[in-house]
C-alpha cells in the first residue's frame, strides 16, 4: 500500500513526499481511511510508529483553511505539543494551514495572537482549559483529536479534558490515540466518542519489532556494575538509562560521570528551561546518556536514541512499553535492557503476557569477554585506519631513541588504556540459575504443584552459583531447604 492510494489533495501528497514518508506504517493504513470516511476512532499504537501522521493527515485533507480553528489536538505534555506541532506544520504548510501551539508557563497574547491565525491548534489541557473557561478564546472545531491519551490520564489531566469537551461543538470529528488502553481510557471513549470505529494495532505489530529486548538477572547490590559492564559491552550511540526515582537519577548521574561517561540527569521537577537546555544537549551530541525518571522522560522524541536500560523495571506494563518505545523510533532498530533481580523475574513474566512479547534474558559477559570484543574492535580498526604524514613524523621521532617493537607496544598500550574494562570478572547470574528462577517464580505462583523446585542444579557450580542460588529463594516457599551453606560474599 502506498499514500498515494489514500487520494489526498495533491498539496498534502505533496508534503508527504517531501517528509520522504515512502509507506504507511499499520496503524495509518487503518486509521487514515476511517478518519477521511468521517468516522471517530479509537486507536491503540504503540509510541514511535506514526500516529501524528495517522490523524494530521487525514483531518488536514478535510480543512478548508477558511480562516477558522478547524482543529484541534490535545496533547500531555509541553514537548510533545512542539513536536506534534512541528510534524503538522510540515503537512500543512503547502495547503496554508497554520498550526498554534498553546501551554502554560508563557504569556497570553502572543498565544491568542496565534490561535486566532491558525487552522490547527496544538494544545496541552491546562492552559487550553484556562483559556475557554475565562473566554479568551472561543473555537469551534470539527475535528479534535486526543493524542496520547492514556499519558495524559496518567498525569491526571481527566478532569481538565471532560471539562474542554463542554467548550466544543457537538457535531464534531473525535478520534482518540492511546498507547495503552486501560480502563479509564474506554471509559472516557464512551463519554466523547460516537459510535467509533477500533484501530487496534495487534501486539505484536504495536510493539514495535524494530526494539530487541533482553533482560540480565543481578542481585540487588550488582545494579551498578551491571549497568557500566553492559554500557562498555554494548558501546551504545545515545541511550536513556530508566530509574523509578529522582534520588536514584542525581546518583546514577554522579556514578557514571565518575566513570568517565558524558551523562546527564532529567527529572520531573527541573525547570523547564533547564529541561529543554539539557534535552538539547542530548539531542545534538554532547550528552550520550540520559538518566530519567518515567515523568521525566515522558513524551521525549530523540530518533537515534540505541539503547533504552531499565535499572529498575518499571512497576507496570504500561511504563515498560512507554519505556521501550524511546528508542527504535523512525524505521530504526533498538535495544531495550532489563535489570532485574530474581524476586522481580515475575514481574518480567507478568510484562511480557501483558505487552504480548518475549524478552530473551542473557549473561552479563564477563570483564575478559567485553576486553576482548574491545580488542577485536581496536584491531578492526586499526587495520582501518589510513597512515598519515603526521602519523610517519611520529614514529620518525620516536625512532631517535626507541627501537620499533617497543614504539609499537607504546602505542598499542596507549591506545588500549582507554580501553579498560572494570570491575569484577562476573556479574549477574548465569543462565542455569536463571532458568531454574524462572521454574521456581512460575511454580510458586500457580497452584502448589507439589515439589516445585526440586530440580537439582548442576554440580560444581562454584562460588557463584552459591551465593546466587541462596538469594533465590526468595519467597518461593522452600526456605531453609538448601539454606546451608554459607554466604560466600
Ligand atoms: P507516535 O506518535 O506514534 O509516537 P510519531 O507520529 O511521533 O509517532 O512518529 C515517529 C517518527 O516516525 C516521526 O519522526 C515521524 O516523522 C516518522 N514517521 C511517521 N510515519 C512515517 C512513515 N509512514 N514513514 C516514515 N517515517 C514516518
Ligand atoms: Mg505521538
Amino acid at each position: 500500500m502506498k499514500f498515494t492510494d489514500f487520494n489526498f489533495k495533491p498539496t498534502i501528497q505533496q508534503a508527504i513526499d517531501e517528509a520522504g514518508f515512502k509507506e504507511p506504517s499499520p496503524v495509518q493504513k487503518e486509521a487514515i481511511p476511517l478518519v477521511l470516511e468521517g468516522h471517530d476512532i479509537i486507536a491503540q499504537a504503540q509510541t514511535g510508529t506514526g500516529k501524528t501522521a495517522a490523524f494530521g493527515l487525514p483531518i488536514m485533507n478535510q480543512m478548508k483553511s477558511d480562516g477558522s480553528v478547524e482543529g484541534l489536538v490535545i496533547v500531555p505534555t509541553r514537548e510533545l505539543a512542539m513536536q506534534v506541532s512541528d510534524e503538522l506544520y510540515r503537512f500543512g504548510k503547502l495547503s496554508g494551514l497554520k498550526t498554534a501551539t498553546v501551554y502554560g508557563g508563557t504569556a497570553y497574547g502572543k498565544q491568542i495572537d496565534r490561535i486566532r491565525q491558525a487552522s490547527i491548534i496544538v494544545a496541552t489541557p491546562g492552559r487550553l482549559q484556562d483559556l475557554l473557561m475565562s473566554g479568551r478564546i472561543t473555537i469551534k472545531p470539527q475535528f479534535v483529536v486526543l493524542d496520547e491519551a492514556d499519558e495524559m490520564l496518567d498525569m491526571g489531566f481527566l478532569d481538565e479534558i471532560k471539562n474542554i469537551f463542554t467548550f466544543l461543538p457537538s457535531e464534531r470529528q473525535t478520534l482518540m490515540f492511546s498507547a495503552t488502553m486501560p480502563k479509564a481510557i474506554r471509559r472516557l471513549a464512551e463519554e466523547i466518542l460516537k459510535s467509533p470505529k477500533t484501530v487496534s494495532i495487534t501486539k505484536s505489530e504495536s510493539t514495535n519489532t524494530n526494539i530487541t529486548q533482553h533482560y540480565y538477572v543481578v542481585q540487588e547490590r550488582e545494579r551498578d556494575d551491571a549497568l557500566v559492564r553492559l554500557i562498555d559491552y554494548k558501546n551504545p550511540g545515545k541511550c536513556i538509562i530508566f530509574c523509578r526515582m529522582k534520588k536514584e537519577v542525581d546518583r546514577l548521574v554522579s556514578h557514571l560521570t565518575s566513570q568517565g561517561f558524558k551523562v546527564s540527569g532529567l527529572h520531573g521537577d527541573m525547570e523547564q528551561k533547564q529541561r529543554e537546555v539539557t534535552i538539547r544537549g542530548f539531542k545534538q551530541g554532547g550528552i550520550d546518556i540520559f538518566v530519567a525518571t518515567d515523568v521525566a522522560a515522558r513524551g521525549l522524541d530523540v530518533n537515534d536514541v540505541t539503547h533504552v536500560f531499565n535499572y529498575h523495571i518499571p512497576f507496570d506494563s504500561e511504563s515498560y512499553v512507554h519505556r521501550i518505545g524511546r528508542t527504535g523510533r523512525a524505521g530504526k532498530t533498538g535495544e531495550a535492557i532489563t535489570l532485574v533481580t530474581p524476586s522481580e523475574l515475575r514481574t518480567i513474566k507478568r510484562i511480557e503476557k501483558d505487552v504480548g512479547t518475549k524478552m530473551v534474558t542473557q549473561v552479563i559477559p564477563t570483564r575478559l569477554e567485553v576486553q576482548n570484543s574491545k580488542a577485536d574492535e581496536l584491531i578492526a580498526n586499526i587495520a582501518g585506519t589510513e597512515i598519515t604524514q603526521s602519523g610517519i613524523d611520529l614514529v620518525k621521532t620516536l625512532q631517535h631513541d626507541l627501537d620499533i617493537v617497543t614504539i609499537a607496544h607504546l602505542l598499542a598500550s596507549k591506545l588500549q588504556e582507554k580501553h579498560d574494562i572494570k570491575g569484577k570478572e562476573h556479574i549477574g547470574l548465569g543462565l542455569e540459575e536463571i532458568e531454574l528462577l524462572i521454574q521456581r517464580a512460575m511454580q510458586s505462583r500457580g497452584n502448589d504443584r507439589g515439589r516445585g523446585g526440586q530440580r537439582r542444579r548442576r554440580p560444581g557450580g562454584g562460588n557463584r552459583s552459591n551465593r546466587n542460588h541462596r538469594s533465590s529463594r526468595g519467597s518461593s516457599g522452600h526456605r531453609g531447604k538448601r539454606s546451608n551453606k554459607p554466604r560466600q560474599d
